[in-house]
Parts: structure tokens; C-alpha cells; sequence
């Protein structure tokens, strides 16, 4: 069914009427850009979803629903522009498959969704190929960045995104100087990758504050309206971010007598994006333990009747701290000061790597400035980050990044060495710090394992007095 006459032709069109696509839809209209929606239809689900939609939001005259494939796609200007906010994977193949008859050289497809940055960079090939330009994107912000302004990562067709941007500028969250958080990031899937990592530090950063929140919850027995007090005070002193702005928040919230959060169960869900990026870091033989134990955390948490049986008969329980407040809160405010700098450290490593390896030229001080607002990971770290990365591609080098470390170092250690004493878990700041350590020790302890592996299979090693680097192999045995 058409909805509107008005505004044909639409500019843009979107395909999937959930959540995003939804909120995607009126932040354009609300920019004045003519959309076109459409969602597919399932027998025995419901019915007439975009042109329902549309009613439901009659006072936005640039907004058209169409329940049918051919009148939506009639109804857009050419190239037609159509964006995807669809699940990642099969169904955005077959989408692609439905549409690709009816499309013609030259048209734009934008896949907005969580696709894995391998089937993007098959999906490009196959349309380029075709003639059609294909933009795989990242879109961060959730339902509320999504309507208001999201950070968005698009790249693949270069020529095609020129002929987007100015509607994705429209759409897009401002950073402080007032430019849009959109970047053309690089060919292929480089978008959906940067998502992917964005999603990776994401994860890092919520475990980093779950167990910081833990470690004053049960050690420090903070209720949490002081908790949430604690993370307001950080705010200020240069720990600025939404998500710790959001737990200050979770942290307030009341139901009854009792604190809502103590009323949700421990089982993290997950979607993929954290576990692609582990799977990406092997591949491209990136260290990514801080960011890899975020997405284990997750998965432990997933058993929990397990747990349950398992804490009694290990008889678990939290011990709480006796050493001084206020001190303990310092060296944790450092801790999390310094673990949240690995965790951006980890995911941009893995995206320089994938860069090289790729040559893809992605610009890191852009994708950090594109990451200052409408993203889940916006922070004050995050805009240091642009200048930072103007000066050099890794974090670990940069002077102010050196001094911070070192400022933070022993206290990171004391909070892990601290909060394993008294048993809790705390994958993210452990593998942070030791992270860290692997990454700054000059004489690591590899040479044992270089002579293990000799011994038992002949694998030679290098010795470091010999500037040749011939390879040796030593009759360990005969030694014995
Ligand atoms: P959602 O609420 O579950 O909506 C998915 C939409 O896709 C629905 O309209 C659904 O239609 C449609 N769809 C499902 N299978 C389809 C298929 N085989 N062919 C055509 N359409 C199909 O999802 P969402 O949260 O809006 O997310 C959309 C995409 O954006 C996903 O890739 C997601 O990972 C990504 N994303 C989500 C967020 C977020 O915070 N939610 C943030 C960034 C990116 P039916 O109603 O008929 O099933």
C-alpha cells in the first residue's frame, strides 16, 4: 500500500522497520530529507508494518511507507538510495538477492547494520561487479543516537558516498567543533570493521566499569547512590564518558525499597560483534587479551546455574576491604584511568594491523573524532585521542599517554593484586595490566620457552649475541 503521493521522489530509502531503521527514518524527516520506508512481510506476522508507521507519525509529511517491494522502490530518485537495517548475515544476502533485479547501474546500497567486515568486503566485490555502488556502514548510538544523531562509519564505494554525504552529515551527531561525525573511513568493509572494533572497546569499557563497580560495591560496601556519586566526581576530573555517565544513572534508579540493579540477573547477553573481533585479532596476530576477556566475561556470565552450584561448593564470597576509603578510591579512579587507555590501545592496534595488512590508510585521529559523540564509547579520552593520533599511530608512544601510565601503573597492579586477594574476578583490569607489562618488558621470560620448544622438537632459537641471527639447535639431552 502507498501511504503518501507528497513527496515522491523519496531521497533516501529504508528497508527494515525495527528499532534503527525506525529511528533512522524520523531523524531524516526531521532534517527535512524524504524518506521512503519498507518492511518485508512474514504470513502470520504482522501486517502493513511501514505504512502503520508512517500513520503513527502523520505529522511528518516527508515520510512515505510503502508494504510492498516495487512501489517502495518506484518511489525513490535517481540513483536510488537505499539503506539496509536489517539483521547482519543471511537475511542481508538475501535482501541484496531480492533487490538486485530491480535495481539498475549506478543505484546506492547501504548496508547499515552489524555485518561482519568479510561478508562486506564479498558483498562489495560481488556489486561492484554489477555496477551497483555498495556502502557496508557503521552506525553506533543505539535507538537514541539513531533518532537524535548517530556516529556513523561508512566506507566501501568512495564515488558513492559522496552522493550520500550530504544526507548523512544532516543526520549525524556533531562533534564540539560542530562537524558531523561521519567520515568516509576506507574501501571494502572498513566500515563494518571499525564497528566492529568500536563494539570490541565497547565491551572492554562495560566490563572495565562492571568490575570497578564491583570492587566498591561489595570491597568498599558503597551503596550504589554513592557509587553513583563516586562516578559523577570522576566525570569531572577527566574520566568524562557516557557510559560511566549511564551507570552514575543505573546506579540511582529505585524500585520500591529496593536498587533495580539489584534486581537484575548477573547473564550478560551478547551479538557477535565482541567475538568477531577476538576471532579478527587472531587472524591478524594482535595481542588482544584486555578486550578478549570482556567478551569471556560475558560468556561466564551466560552460565549461571552452573555458578550458582559452583560458588557453594568453593563456598565464594566477596571480602570486603579494610585499608583506608578514600585512598582505595583514589588508586581505583587510577586504575580504571589507566585500564580504560589499554582497552582503547588493544582496538586500535587491531585496526592499525588490519589497515596495513589491508591498505585500507584508515585515519585514526578521524575515527577517533567521528567517535566524540552519538557513539556508545564517546569520552574525553576519545577526544585527546584525535590529537594524539595526529602525532603518531600508537597510543603507547605518546608522551602525554607515557606520563599517565606511569602515574597509574602501581595503582592498576595494587587494585588487581588487591581485589584477587579478596576474590573478585577482574578479567579486564588483570589482562590490562599485564597487557601493559608485555607490551613495555624488555627481557620477557620467551627465551624459556624458545628452549622448551628446542628441546622437545627441535625448533632452534636465535641467540642475542649474535647479530647474524642464525638459527641454533642445542642436543639439550646430552646435557643431562
Ligand atoms: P530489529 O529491531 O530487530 O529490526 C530488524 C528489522 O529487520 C525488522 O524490521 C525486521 O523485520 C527486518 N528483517 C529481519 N529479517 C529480515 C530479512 N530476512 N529480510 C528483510 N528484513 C528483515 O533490529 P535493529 O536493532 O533495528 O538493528 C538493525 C541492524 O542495525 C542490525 O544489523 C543491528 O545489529 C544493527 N544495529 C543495531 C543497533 C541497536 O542498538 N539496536 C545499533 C547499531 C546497529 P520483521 O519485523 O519482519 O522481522
Amino acid at each position: 500500500m502507498h501511504m503518501k503521493e507528497l513527496n515522491s521522489p523519496s531521497h533516501i530509502g529504508i528497508i527494515g522497520m525495527g528499532v534503527m531503521g525506525k529511528s533512522l527514518a524520523l531523524n531524516m524527516v526531521d532534517n527535512g530529507i524524504p524518506v521512503a520506508v519498507f518492511n518485508r512481510y512474514v504470513a502470520g506476522k504482522e501486517e502493513n508494518i511501514a505504512s502503520d508507521f508512517v500513520k503513527e507519525n502523520s505529522n511528518f509529511p516527508l515520510l512515505a511507507g510503502y508494504d510492498d517491494l516495487e512501489s517502495f522502490l518506484d518511489a525513490l530518485g535517481t540513483p536510488k538510495k537505499i539503506l539496509l537495517m536489517i539483521p547482519a548475515g543471511e537475511a542481508v544476502d538475501l535482501q541484496i538477492k531480492q533487490l538486485l533485479p530491480k535495481l539498475k547501474k549506478g543505484d546506492i546500497l547501504i548496508d547499515g547494520g552489524n555485518s561482519f567486515y568479510e561478508d562486506s568486503n564479498i558483498r562489495a566485490d560481488a556489486l561492484r561487479k554489477k555496477g551497483i555502488h555498495f556502502i557496508p556502514m557503521g552506525v553506533s548510538g543505539g535507538e537514541e543516537g539513531a533518532r537524535k544523531g548517530p556516529s556513523i562509519m561508512p566506507g566501501g564505494d568512495e564515488i558513492a558516498y559522496e552522493l550520500v554525504a550530504p544526507y548523512l552529515s544532516k543526520i549525524a551527531a556533531k562533534d564540539k567543533k560542530g562537524s558531523p561525525c561521519v567520515t568516509y573511513v576506507g574501501p571494502q568493509g572498513a566500515g563494518h570493521f571499525i564497528k566492529m572494533v568500536h563494539n570490541s572497546i565497547e565491551y572492554g569499557e562495560m566490563q572495565a566499569i562492571a568490575e570497578t563497580t564491583h570492587l566498591m560495591r561489595y570491597g568498599l560496601k558503597l551503596s550504589p547512590p554513592e557509587i553513583a556519586k563516586v562516578f559523577r566526581s570522576w566525570q569531572g576530573e577527566g574520566l568524562k564518558s557516557y557510559l560511566l555517565e549511564i551507570t552514575a544513572d543505573i546506579m540511582e534508579v529505585k524500585e520500591n525499597n529496593d536498587f533495580l540493579i539489584d534486581k537484575i540477573l548477573d547473564q550478560a547477553g551478547q551479538k557477535g560483534t565482541g567475538s568477531w573481533s577476538l576471532l579478527t585479532a587472531i587472524k591478524f596476530h594482535v595481542p588482544y587479551s584486555p578486550l578478549a576477556e570482556a567478551v569471556s566475561a560475558r560468556q561466564l556470565s551466560a552460565q549461571k546455574l552452573k555458578r550458582t552450584e559452583l560458588s557453594r561448593d568453593y563456598n565464594h564470597r566477596f571480602r570486603a576491604f579494610s585499608e583506608d576509603k578514600v585512598l582505595i578510591l583514589e588508586r581505583l579512579k587510577n586504575a580504571y584511568t589507566l585500564c580504560r587507555i589499554i582497552n582503547h590501545e588493544t582496538g586500535f592496534s587491531l585496526m592499525k594491523a588490519a589497515s596495513d595488512q589491508m591498505q585500507w590508510h584508515l585515519n585514526f585521529s578521524e575515527i577517533a573524532r567521528i567517535w566524540t559523540n552519538g557513539c556508545i564509547i564517546r569520552s574525553t579520552l576519545m577526544e585527546e585521542l584525535i590529537e594524539i593520533f595526529k602525532q603518531t599511530d600508537e597510543i603507547l608512544k605518546d608522551k602525554s599517554i607515557i606520563h599517565k601510565a606511569k602515574e597509574c601503573r602501581s595503582d592498576l597492579s595494587y587494585i588487581v593484586g588487591m581485589g584477587l586477594q579478596h576474590d573478585f574476578a577482574l578479567p579486564v583490569m588483570s589482562a590490562s595490566i599485564n597487557y601493559l607489562l608485555g607490551r613495555i618488558i624488555n627481557h620477557s621470560s620467551s627465551n624459556i620457552i624458545q628452549a622448551q620448544r628446542d628441546y622437545f622438537g627441535a625448533h632452534t632459537y636465535l641467540r642475542n649475541d649474535d647479530p647474524d641471527n642464525i638459527p641454533r639447535h642445542t642436543d639439550w639431552i646430552s646435557f643431562k
